[in-house]
C-alpha cells in the first residue's frame, strides 16, 4: 500500500529514515495523470532503487498559458494504484501553497539557448525556470540518490542536467527512452485531449521522425533537406510544425551536418493540444 504524502517535513523524515537504513531513494518527478511513459520511468527507478518516491505536482510555475494550466488533466487516484502497480514505495502530491508558500522569491534561471530556443522560444524561457525551480526544489524536498526523466522531453533534459551540473546537486540523473502508443505516438498525458481526426493526425509528428530517420539511413547528410524531408511529412497529415529542426544532442545547438549525436525536435499543434517528440538520428 502506497501513502500519499502532502508535507515537505512528512516526505523527508520518511526519506530520512529508509535513507537511515542504507536504502537507495529514486524520484519520478511527474505532473500525474499517469501512463506508460511515467510508469516506465517508475519501473526502471525501482529496479535500481530500495524506495522510489513519485511525485505529482502539477506545477503552475511552468505553465505559460493559463488555459493550458486549468484543462491539465488529473485522476490523482488511479495515480495513486498506477504508481503502486509500477514500483512505488511513495507518492509525494503537495498542494500548491506546500510548494509555493507565501513569500516565495527564488527563480532558477538558466540562461542562453537551451531555455530560449524551441520550446523556450515558443512558451518563452519562464517556462524552463519553471521546471528548473522546481526540480531543484524537489531535490532539496525528497534529497533522492537519483531522479529519472523522460527522453520525450528531450529539452528538459537538456535543461536538468545543465541545472545539476552547475548547481552541484548531489543527485544523480537517468534519461529513459520514449515510450509509443503502438501506432507511434509519443505517450503524453495531453493525448487524451486529442479528440476525432486529431487523434490520427497526431500521428504527423512520429511521420516526421520516421521521414528524417529514413532519409538519414539512405545517405542524406544535409540538416536543411533532412528537415525539410520531416515538414513536407508532417504537412502530409494536414499539420504545419511549430519547428522542426536537426540539433546536437548534448547542447541542443543547430548543425549543418548530420553528426554522430544528432536529434531532431518536432513540435505542433494537433487540434487543441501542442505536441513535441524527438528522435536519435542514426546513420547506421
Ligand atoms: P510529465 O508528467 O509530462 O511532466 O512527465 C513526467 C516525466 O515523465 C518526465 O520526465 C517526462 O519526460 C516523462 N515522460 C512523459 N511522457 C513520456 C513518454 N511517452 N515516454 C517516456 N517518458 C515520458
Amino acid at each position: 500500500v502506497v501513502q500519499v504524502t502532502r508535507t515537505v517535513a512528512e516526505v523527508r523524515e520518511r526519506v530520512h529514515a529508509a535513507r537511515r537504513a542504507g536504502r537507495r531513494i529514486g524520484l519520478v518527478p511527474t505532473m500525474g495523470f499517469l501512463h506508460e511513459g511515467h510508469l516506465s520511468l517508475i519501473r526502471r527507478a525501482a529496479t535500481d532503487c530500495d524506495d522510489v518516491v513519485v511525485s505529482v505536482f502539477v506545477n503552475p510555475t511552468q505553465f505559460n498559458d493559463a488555459a493550458d494550466l486549468a484543462a491539465y488533466p488529473r485522476d490523482e487516484e488511479n495515480d495513486v494504484a498506477l504508481a503502486a502497480s509500477a514500483g512505488a514505495t511513495m507518492v509525494f502530491a503537495p498542494p500548491v501553497e506546500e510548494v509555493y508558500p507565501a513569500g516565495f522569491a527564488t527563480t532558477v534561471e538558466l540562461r542562453g539557448p537551451i531555455t530560449e530556443t524551441f520550446e523556450g522560444a515558443v512558451r518563452g524561457p519562464e517556462h524552463f525556470w519553471g521546471v528548473a525551480t522546481v526540480v531543484t526544489k524537489l531535490f532539496g524536498m525528497v534529497q533522492p540518490d537519483v531522479a529519472y526523466f523522460g527522453q520525450k522531453d528531450a529539452q528538459q533534459c537538456v535543461v536538468v542536467t545543465r541545472l545539476v551540473t552547475d548547481l552541484d546537486l548531489p543527485v544523480e540523473l537517468v534519461i529513459c527512452p520514449t515510450v509509443r502508443e503502438p501506432d507511434g505516438l509519443a505517450m503524453s498525458s495531453r493525448n487524451v485531449r486529442l479528440r476525432g481526426d486529431d487523434r490520427d493526425r497526431a500521428l504527423a509528428l512520429v511521420d516526421g521522425l520516421d521521414a528524417a530517420d529514413a532519409a538519414v539511413r539512405a545517405g542524406e547528410t544535409d540538416v536543411a533537406a533532412v528537415e525539410s524531408v520531416a515538414t513536407k511529412a508532417m504537412l502530409a497529415r494536414g499539420v504545419g510544425p511549430d519547428y522542426v529542426a536537426v540539433v546536437d544532442a548534448t547542447t541542443l545547438a543547430p548543425l549543418e551536418r548530420i553528426a554522430e549525436r544528432s536529434l531532431i525536435l518536432v513540435a505542433a499543434h494537433v487540434g487543441p493540444v501542442r505536441l513535441i517528440d524527438n528522435a536519435v538520428l542514426d546513420r547506421s
